[in-house]
Order: C-alpha cells, then sequence, then structure tokens
C-alpha cells in the first residue's frame, strides 16, 4: 500500500454507510493509468467495491473470468443488450464493454459504493441516467507517457496499440464533462486524490441526510429531556 494513500486512510473521516450507495465513474484513455489508481483506493477506502464488467475482448494471459471481466461471446453479449441487462454498454477500440445494472444495484442498495471504470462514453450514459453519480477523468500527462506505458503493459497487438493511441485525443477532449479531473503524473499522488474525493462526496449534505436527521432528532430529544424540571421527568 502506497504511503501517501496510508496517510489519507488514517485521516479519512469514519463516515456511517448512507441509505445507499455513490457510484463513482472513472474514464481515461487507454493506458491512462485509471487501473492502477482504482486498484490504490479499494485498499484503503472502506465500504467502496468494484463493478466488474462484461467484454466481448479475449482475456489477457494475466486476467481472471470474474475479476478483471466477466468473458463473454458476442452472441451471450447481444442477448444480455436485449434483455435490458447492462446499464450501459459501448463499442470501445472495437470490442464491446457493458456495465451490469444487476451488480450495481445490488452493492447500492447495501449502503456500499461502487467503482465503475469505463470509457468516455460509458461515462457519459451514466450521468445522463443517474444524475447524482460522480465522475472522474484520470489525465496522462503526455502522449509519449501513454504510449510508453501502453507497450510497458505488453498486452496489445501493434494494431491494437495503434487504435487506442490513435483514439486518445478525442477521447481526452471529453475531459470538461467530468465532475473532476486527475492529472496522473505521479500514482500515490493521483490515487491521494482519488481517494479525497471519494471521502468529499461522502460527506456532502444530500448523500447524508438520513444519518443527519436522526443525530438532530435524538439531540432534540435529549434536549427536552435534561432542560424539562426534574419533577416533569
Ligand atoms: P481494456 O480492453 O483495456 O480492458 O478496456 C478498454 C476500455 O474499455 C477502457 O477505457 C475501459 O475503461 C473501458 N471499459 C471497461 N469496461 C467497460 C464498460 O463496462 N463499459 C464501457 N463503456 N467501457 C468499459
Amino acid at each position: 500500500m502506497s504511503s501517501k494513500v496510508k496517510e489519507l486512510q488514517l485521516a479519512g473521516p469514519v463516515n456511517h454507510a448512507p441509505s445507499r450507495g455513490t457510484l463513482f465513474v472513472v474514464s481515461s484513455p487507454s493506458g491512462g493509468g485509471k487501473g492502477t489508481i482504482i486498484r490504490h483506493v479499494l485498499d484503503v477506502v472502506d465500504n467502496l467495491s468494484y463493478s466488474v464488467s462484461f467484454t466481448t475482448r479475449a482475456p489477457r494471459q494475466t486476467e481472471v473470468d470474474g475479476r478483471e471481466y466477466f468473458f463473454v461471446n458476442r452472441e451471450t453479449f447481444d442477448e444480455m443488450v436485449g434483455a435490458g441487462e447492462f446499464l450501459e454498454w459501448a463499442c470501445v477500440h472495437g470490442n464491446f464493454y457493458g456495465t451490469s445494472k444487476k451488480q450495481i444495484m445490488d452493492e447500492t442498495a447495501t449502503g456500499a459504493d461502487i467503482i465503475l471504470e469505463v470509457d468516455v462514453q460509458g461515462a457519459a450514459s451514466v450521468r445522463q441516467l443517474l444524475m447524482d453519480s460522480v465522475s472522474i477523468f484520470i489525465l496522462p500527462p503526455s502522449y509519449e507517457v501513454l504510449r510508453q506505458r501502453l507497450i510497458a503493459r505488453g498486452t496489445d497487438s501493434p494494431q491494437e496499440l495503434e487504435v487506442r493511441l490513435r483514439n486518445a485525443p478525442e477521447e481526452l477532449e471529453q475531459y470538461s464533462a467530468f465532475d473532476y479531473v486527475i492529472l496522473n503524473d505521479e500514482v500515490d499522488r493521483a490515487s491521494a486524490q482519488l481517494a479525497s474525493i471519494i471521502y468529499a462526496e461522502r460527506a456532502r449534505c444530500m448523500r447524508q441526510e438520513p444519518l443527519v436527521r436522526e443525530v438532530i432528532n435524538k439531540f432534540k430529544s435529549n434536549q427536552l429531556q435534561i432542560d424539562r424540571p426534574k419533577e416533569q421527568r
């Protein structure tokens, strides 16, 4: 666990779960480093889970079905689209990806927050559907860094690499539609920033309404009891 994120965890507020969890939608161009940042944050922020998408892309060597993605063929994916099983879905760099509606509903119903790692089209769809979701764009510091990261990852064929790099500038232009932008020039700092956003969003009045009402009502009934003359208590 990185030290800066650890510090933040210690300093982080102890929040009670709100009645319904919040969706944190994280996007970046492929190779932008969102996966690493999200892993750091999942390690340290409590009551937070990760939405495992469905994809028609073939699994990479290190990927496990049900962990990074649920890997399905095109036929199954199309059936799921037809059955309305996706909150959103999109064709990204030539493969299909979709967010499971059920997983999101089940997780958030328990009061847990959930991170969705989706492309810019997916983020736009979720923003439209769920107005109280929070969207975060991870900005790679330069073209060269993005290119080097994709090469170092070693998971894409030269053709796939080219498509991902070619699509990146257009994806970057979408940043202004997001609620937050994090420059990923340093992974510890960027992870700490994402954790801070989650903590800050949890502290919003609207997200804490039931808890705050409970505290205020208890406060008032306590006050009444204490202020009443002894013989009337
Ligand atoms: P990769 O093939 O590198 O795992 O992912 C390619 C792109 O698809 C990434 O930008 C990733 O965030 C995005 N992606 C992953 N899951 C989903 C999803 O469920 N919906 C959408 N719209 N994009 C996704």
